[in-house]
């Protein structure tokens, strides 16, 4: 992917100072290495929630060194992750123009281990995830890491789908997508309301393929083998080849992302049509 030439943005930068553990800090390598890959991006804000207050009873923590603005010198996965979110907002941004509907875009924060958030208490373990109560995206660049070592989800434009997936969240809280899908859950079993959850993740999915075609046709930065790498990622995080790989077995009524499956099917829904309107999981 040739994505130096994009345009910046703000980067809210939370790694400096990062999180200091003040006791139990084992106790929270334990279940981050325990949820890795589970909450891979995208996520219940209510499970965040849950999360945190665990997390803040094992280990009191502190949170330093906040700034917005531009990456370091040299920061390369910084500065990727800014022209990334900052191409997918202009991108919405130029798709909800063209309907006369009003848009303003998320804002990206890059942390270290665990944050506070306007959904609560946010760590790595959970995966990159939007809050739709702040309107931010949540990312520790480690993750990147993960997916190149752990889920074999490896190249720039994996990274790309990633960004663009949680960006779609946000167009779903403008759009009021999520809000209508949390209402809905309530009266639903488990079973039901997870069967939903696929549903909102795989229209981000193909909101992120509407992402790729949509910003390519205005900075032609595809290369050959970009779209596999974002098909590879989109495979990797797939409920089904997560499952196979934690517990050996997989739980059709237990996904809340989606099969591998599902997830490249629709990011090529996505990239193929470059049109939002062709993203309705929720009909199909
Ligand atoms: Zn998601």
């Amino acid at each position: 992917m040739d994505w130096q030439g994009g345009r910046r943005g703000d980067v809210e930068d939370r790694r400096g100072g990062g999180l200091i553990p003040i006791a139990g800090g084992g106790g929270v390598v334990l279940t981050v290495l325990a949820l890795i890959g589970y909450f891979v991006f995208g996520i219940d804000p209510s499970t965040v929630m849950n999360a945190g207050s665990q997390l803040q009873n094992q280990s009191p923590t502190a949170q330093q060194g906040t700034a917005t603005g531009t990456c370091p010198q040299g920061d390369e996965a910084c500065d990727f992750s800014n022209v990334i979110h900052t191409s997918a907002n202009d991108t919405w941004q130029s798709l909800f123009d063209a309907a006369g509907k009003p848009y303003h875009p998320s804002t990206i924060v890059l942390y270290s281990q665990g944050t506070q958030t306007g959904c609560g208490f946010g760590q790595s373990a959970m995966g990159p995830f939007y809050c739709p109560a702040d309107e931010r995206v949540y990312l520790d660049l480690d993750f990147f890491h993960t997916m190149d070592t752990d889920l074999g989800a490896k190249g720039d434009f994996a990274k790309a789908y990633v960004i663009a997936h949680e960006v779609g969240h946000h167009v779903q809280n403008l759009l009021g997508t999520s809000a209508a899908v949390q209402r809905e859950e309530q009266g639903l079993s488990e079973r039901g309301a997870n069967a939903l959850s696929v549903k909102l993740e795989l229209q981000a999915d193909c909101y992120a393929g509407v992402w790729a075609n949509t910003s390519n046709q205005k900075q032609h930065w595809i290369q050959a083998g970009d779209i596999d790498e974002a098909l590879g990622a989109a495979n990797a995080v797939g409920d089904d080849t997560l499952q196979r790989k934690a517990q050996g077995r997989v739980v059709p009524d237990s996904f809340t992302h989606g099969s591998a499956a599902q997830r490249v099917q629709w990011f090529k829904t996505g990239f193929s049509s470059g049109d939002p309107a062709s993203c309705d999981t929720f009909r199909s």
